[in-house]
């Protein structure tokens, strides 16, 4: 069903106009000179269409694609099975590269940049280094933290995007397209209301829109309208700007712990046990956009906006300290 979704041609994709441009003219100028495409690094929050775009980008290469991802290539004999596997003019898409342990890092340098692989043949004195000539392919990296990329690695990218959130219009057009594909009838105030608590977020658009579908099975409603969505959105605890129980107890703790921080996202993490970087990586950058919290070098700081949001007086002067 998932795969029913996702697109599989630039003109599927919705939005991203400017990234499908600047993706065009890389993969025409490549097809007109018979070359490999060069190495590209898609960077940006989860569920924005790293993945998509760069199964679409093989698509309208006619290649294939070979997906992995840094936590998964452990020893050198992991890339170089895969990099040996590889035919002329192949992706290999690699998932959270910034995951990447130092070893696997080093053999891709001279894969990205001579189509080579380094392997050392024998043990001790007697060790030698054979260089292996690997066939032209395209490295496609994904990120969330750009900023975990060594220099040497990221320097080996021809061209970098950053993927940023949706608009409501985009979040909107995607849900359009997936009741289509799904055979779900949806006023436009329903589908105007799953955009809204999406997060500016594909995926989570998606799955919005399944949830309502599966709770609209469940009461036999056939066309959707907004009051089913918020009955349904408001029994998953999605609220009217799609934080979740998580993204709440974040807010609450920089604004009822620590009067509204500055805090420091460890610190965070302690309060309500939760892993780093699933706040650092998952909750953070929506409540940055969304204008609720902001990040200062003293640490994370409550706005006014998030006061207003849980109800609770805002200290001016507080917020001067
Ligand atoms: P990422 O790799 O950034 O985590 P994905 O590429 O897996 O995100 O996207 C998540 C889902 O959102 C995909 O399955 C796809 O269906 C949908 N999606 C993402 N971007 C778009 C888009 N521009 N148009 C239509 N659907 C999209």
């Amino acid at each position: 069903m998932k795969d029913n979704i996702r697109p599989k041609t630039f003109d599927d994709i919705v939005g991203r106009k400017k990234e499908k441009e600047n993706l065009s003219i890389l993969i025409n100028s490549s097809k007109s000179r018979g070359d490999v495409l060069e190495h590209i690094l898609f960077y940006g929050p989860p569920g924005l269409g790293k993945t998509t775009l760069s199964s679409v980008i093989a698509n309208e290469m006619g290649v294939n694609m070979h997906i992995t991802s840094g936590p998964a290539l452990t020893r050198a004999a992991d890339i170089a099975s895969i990099l040996t596997g590889l035919q002329e003019g192949d992706i290999l898409f690699i998932d959270e590269i910034h995951r990447l342990n130092r070893v696997i890092e080093e053999k891709l340098y001279s894969a990205m940049e001579d189509f080579a692989l380094d392997i050392v043949v024998g043990t001790g004195p007697s060790a030698n280094i054979l260089r292996l000539d690997l066939p032209k392919f395209t490295l496609i990296g994904a990120t969330t933290k750009i900023g975990l990329i060594s220099s040497p690695l990221r320097d080996r990218f021809g061209v970098i995007f950053r993927l940023d959130f949706y608009t409501q219009e985009d979040i909107e057009d995607i849900l359009t397209r997936s009741c289509k594909i799904l055979n779900i009838k949806l006023d436009k105030d329903a589908i105007r209301e799953i955009a809204s608590r999406s997060r500016g977020t594909a995926r989570i658009a998606n799955r919005l829109l399944r949830r309502v579908r599966d709770y609209a099975d469940v009461y036999k409603v056939s066309n959707i309208n907004k009051d089913l969505v918020l009955k349904s959105l408001s029994a998953q605890n999605i609220d009217k700007m799609g934080l979740d129980d998580l993204d709440t107890k974040i807010l609450k703790i920089i604004v009822e712990k620590f009067n509204g921080g500055p805090v420091g996202v460890s610190t965070i993490a302690e309060s309500i046990s939760e892993d780093v970087d699933t706040i650092v990586d998952v909750c953070e950058p929506f409540l940055i956009q969304s204008g609720l919290i902001k990040k200062t070098s003293r640490g994370r700081v409550a706005t006014k906006l998030a006061f207003d949001y849980l109800n609770i007086n805002y200290n001016e002067e507080l917020s001067l300290l």
